[in-house]
């Protein structure tokens, strides 16, 4: 009977507000503290969640996804000297970022992987990169046996603390790598500034950044290259993909060959231009990328538009402190929705315990990053036989030492994410995320002390 009262109260509180113009936030305050933030038990105890509804799926297949596969399969090119799907992925996807050249790779780790070996970047060699980022923004320093110097990061907008880099370069320094994380853009001018006066190349993780600009620039073509990922997550995807972006040819000709067994760009020779590895895309992704792309500028605006709105929202929550962009950030891709939690804002529950919570009530969520510079696979790759060779002991011990990054940790312990996918759905989703915190804000004392 109760429940059957609360629905009814709720329907007409919603019907009755609905209709006042203008007044949505009004109405959503309303609705909140006297309906949905309120009532019922938390879900994770058994409570009514607030969402049952699935997040809008991902990947998205369309007739014209299936009739390019189909397409690439019949012809049986399935290799990229023997078609042309990647050829033209090439051409579009340099044309849709504004840069001269593209080499599509095999995933974004092969297109960072081939950026460095493309500039030299080797052993005994350090390179600049953020410990909040993917793992592979690392490896690709380590398998060329060079040294990640961490920067701290920015807790407020996630993204590496480039007031701090110029303190890590040293005369060994050959490289930054900035990670234009969740989609969000690293500070370039002060990066782009720093890299003149050290004479240093910058290659763009874009990884996560499809679309993204900076001053009305896309992300990746500020750099002497830009890396992205086409990994099934990402905002554009073909299972596995990658691609560098750059307007240096020479330096596109190098990570060609790199990435094509040191084979000759231009075929000019069967002599091989140096060594390198096989990291190729099939036609297959080829194929499905250029159909992807037919969507991904409306994606993006709508997850622009639900990212706005959602952030209204939660900014008005306690303790909810969305990840904020730099000036010179026009346009953010929203690979991920962040926010850092404050459990002091509700009750002490812990970040663990909240993100359980939350997911309880149909909003899922991930705790993000752990700190990448502690990893312990940092320790044994540097002890490593082959690292000692060309890193003495000392030094190694001197770059442990030096090797702390706390505003990190920090961050690592607060961050929340949501996913990209999330923010292709309705205003009405964007609601019932923050609905789903303000009910366990309300309920945080319980929650936190473990009991109903
Ligand atoms: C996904 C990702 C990569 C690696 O891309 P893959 O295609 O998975 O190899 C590198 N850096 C960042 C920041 C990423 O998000």
């Amino acid at each position: 009977m109760m429940k059957i009262k609360e629905l009814r109260r709720r329907s007409f509180l919603k019907k009755t507000m609905v209709g006042a113009a203008g007044m949505h936030l009004a109405a959503r305050l309303v609705v909140s503290s006297a309906g949905l933030g309120s009532p019922g038990k938390p879900a994770i105890w058994g409570g009514q969640p607030v969402r049952t509804d699935k997040f809008p799926a991902w990947p998205v297949i369309q007739d014209n996804d299936e009739t390019a596969w189909i397409q690439v399969l019949r012809a049986k090119g399935w290799f990229r000297m023997n078609g042309d799907y990647v050829k033209q992925f090439e051409k579009e996807f340099a044309q849709m970022m504004g840069a001269k050249d593209c080499l599509a790779t095999a995933n974004g780790t092969s297109a960072l992987h081939a950026s460095l070996n493309a500039l030299g970047i080797g052993p005994g060699d350090e390179v600049i990169v953020p410990p909040y980022t993917f793992v592979a923004t690392v490896n690709v320093v380590l398998l060329q046996y060079a040294l990640p110097i961490f920067v701290d990061t920015d807790r407020e907008t996630f993204q590496i603390d480039a007031r701090k880099i110029e303190a890590a370069i040293t005369e060994r320094t050959r490289c930054i790598i900035p990670v234009h994380l969740g989609g969000n853009s690293a500070d370039l001018d002060t990066i782009l500034t720093l890299a003149k006066k050290h004479r240093l190349p910058v290659i763009e993780d874009a990884c996560q950044a499809h679309l993204a600009e900076w001053r009305g620039k896309k992300l990746g073509t500020w750099g002497d290259a830009g890396c992205f990922s086409f990994q099934v997550s990402k905002n554009l995807c073909a299972g596995e993909g990658g691609a560098v972006i750059s307007d240096n040819s020479s330096l596109m000709d190098r990570c060609f060959s790199f990435h094509s067994n040191g084979a000759h760009r231009n075929g000019s020779s069967l002599h091989y231009a140096g060594s390198g590895t096989n990291v190729r895309m099939t036609e297959f992704q080829g194929a499905l990328l250029l159909q992807q792309m037919t969507r991904l500028e409306e994606q993006s605006r709508r997850r622009e538009k639900n990212a706005a709105y959602l952030s209204e929202q939660l900014q008005q929550i306690p303790g909810i402190q969305p990840a904020k962009s730099y000036a010179g950030c026009t346009r953010n891709a929203y690979h991920l929705y962040m926010f850092r939690y404050d459990k002091n804002q509700f009750a002490g529950l812990s970040k663990d315990s909240f993100l359980a919570a939350l997911r309880a009530e149909g909003i899922p969520c991930s705790s993000g990053y752990l700190p990448l510079n502690q990893e312990p696979f940092l320790r044994e790759s540097l002890l490593s036989r082959s690292f000692l060779a060309v890193h003495p002991r000392d030094r190694v011990d001197r770059y442990f030492k030096d090797n702390s990054c706390p505003e990190n940790d920090r961050l690592c312990q607060e961050a929340v994410w949501l996913f990209q996918t999330m923010l292709l759905g309705t205003r009405n989703d964007m609601d019932q995320i923050a609905d789903a915190i303000r009910k366990l804000q309300h309920h945080a004392n319980e929650l936190a002390k473990g009991r109903v």
